[in-house]
């Protein structure tokens, strides 16, 4: 477990167990709908993915909570611990909605369904690599990229399987998937991980193509989420490549005490195996890495 962020919320400490056996209706949903509400994210019950509180209004009413009554979807959205708590008794396996916009969130939501990932793979030839950032897996395998709004409008759709939930909300870990998984964040598990900026180049569908980044180019990455996101969006022919580079950057935080060897190890493990790559494989990808000769200036 890391403990680099100061301001985990006081229950669950922003930590997420990847337990996907976790009983329904258990007080572990409202305990995570209580931990994003500390986190300063307003949030709503779902029942699947449909607001759990029925419509107040008929369908296309303006209302949006001006009558101070619930039932507006995700309008009805709030970090007021005790309305949430009140909702979680009487729905208690509702599921968690998490507007986007107004918590100051874009999320990239990748369908594999859809040919979400050949969209992504183009994307990515075509403008370089995608910045690691939070990043939740889907119950049904798909993706959410969580970026911070970069507070303009955004297209809604990137192309097929790829769209972006803005304006909307998305549903948050650990709730159910209709496939029976749930819904978890990436990497350590945390969802308290600052969001990186928007990447412009997602916001305008008619610039042009830019030459593809190599590995090396890649900026930075600074936090072990960021690794994990880089390993997760690896492409046949560069897992092992991306892990590489992912151990070799998690081994300078490490040696720069801005993370914990076990858990970079844990993390890039999980990450391996999300991509399909053996254990033995990934393992002796990562002990390489601790073999690899520093970088210059890049170790403690
Ligand atoms: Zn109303």
């Amino acid at each position: 477990m890391t403990t680099r962020n100061a301001e985990t919320p006081r229950v669950m400490a922003g930590a997420f167990p990847n337990d996907r056996a976790m009983g329904v209706g258990s007080p572990v949903m409202v305990a995570h709908a209580l931990a994003y509400a500390q986190h300063g994210w307003s949030v709503f019950p779902l029942a699947g993915k449909t607001p759990a509180i029925p419509r107040v209004h008929e369908v296309g009413h303006p209302c949006r909570g001006e009558c101070g009554q619930h039932g507006h979807g995700y309008h009805d959205a709030t970090r007021d611990l005790d309305q949430i708590s009140a909702w979680w008794r009487r729905y208690p396996s509702a599921g968690i909605g998490l507007p986007c916009a107004p918590n100051g969130l874009a999320v990239v939501d990748v369908d594999p369904r859809n040919g979400g990932r050949e969209t992504l793979y183009r994307l990515e030839r075509d403008h370089g690599t995608l910045p690691g950032t939070l990043m939740q897996i889907t119950g049904g395998d798909g993706l959410h990229l969580v970026y911070a709004h970069p507070g303009r409008d955004l297209p809604g759709k990137l192309g097929p399987g790829v769209d972006v939930k803005s304006n909307g909300y998305i549903v948050a870990a650990p709730s159910l998937h209709p496939s029976g998984a749930r819904y978890a964040w990436a990497g350590d598990g945390r969802f308290n991980h600052w969001p990186a900026a928007w990447p412009a180049f997602l916001g305008v569908r008619a610039e042009p193509a830019r030459p593809t980044l190599s590995l090396e180019s890649v900026r930075p990455i600074a936090s072990l989420v960021g690794l994990v996101a880089f390993v997760l969006e690896a492409r046949e022919g560069e897992r092992n490549s991306r892990l590489f580079w992912a151990a070799c950057r998690g081994l300078e935080l490490v040696r720069a005490g801005k993370a914990d060897g076990p858990s970079v190890f844990a993390s890039l493990m999980d990450a391996a195996a999300r991509i399909g790559l053996p254990d033995a494989e990934a393992s002796r990808t990562l002990r390489s890495a601790e073999r690899a000769p520093h970088r210059t200036g890049a170790s403690a």
